[in-house]
């Protein structure tokens, strides 16, 4: 079996924006705070799209998205996602498992913590055990202490079976 592992790692800023959804894997959470970027900003679909891609040896999804392209202003990152699974299944690779970490002060995201890997699930087809999400802070420490912003880190190993590598 051939067996690809990759990381992916991003951050955006919190900011107070009643007006922008605050989305975390596709799921939006109530409240004031927003995170900011030139996309949605979601920044553990980044983390998650960006360890496949690593996974692949397809780069990052700057280089697939640039950040300097109107097109992608606001955009929906459940797409960016879409991207990466699409390059990871013309290599006919399948996921074994994800880990995912997100890292920051606010917002608490316990109550959360099922409706995103439920839509993980969904919109990656896999089954709720195939999916891990944490939950740390930085004890107060550095920007994510100051909750400045919210960072994510993710892991994913990829298989391909002998039955279909090409
Ligand atoms: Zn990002």
């Amino acid at each position: 079996m051939n067996m690809r592992v990759g990381t992916g790692l991003d951050f955006h800023r919190l900011i107070q924006d009643p007006e922008r959804p605050l989305l975390l894997g596709g799921v939006e959470i109530p409240g004031d705070l927003a995170l900011d970027g030139h996309s949605d900003a979601d920044v553990l679909l980044h983390a998650l799209s960006d360890a496949i891609l690593g996974a692949l040896g397809k780069g990052d999804i700057g280089e697939h998205f640039p950040d300097t392209d109107a097109r992608y202003k606001n955009l929906d990152s459940t797409k960016i996602l879409h991207h990466a699974l699409d390059a990871m299944r013309k290599e006919r690779y399948e996921i074994s498992n994800v880990d995912i970490t997100l890292i920051g002060e606010r917002p608490r995201l316990h109550p959360y913590r099922l409706l995103i890997r439920e839509s993980l699930m969904f919109q990656m087809d896999l089954e709720l055990v195939q999916i891990g999400l944490k939950a740390t802070t930085t004890e107060k420490m550095g920007a994510l202490g100051r909750a400045e912003g919210l960072g994510c880190i993710a892991s994913v190993l990829l298989y391909r079976s002998a039955g279909n590598a090409g």
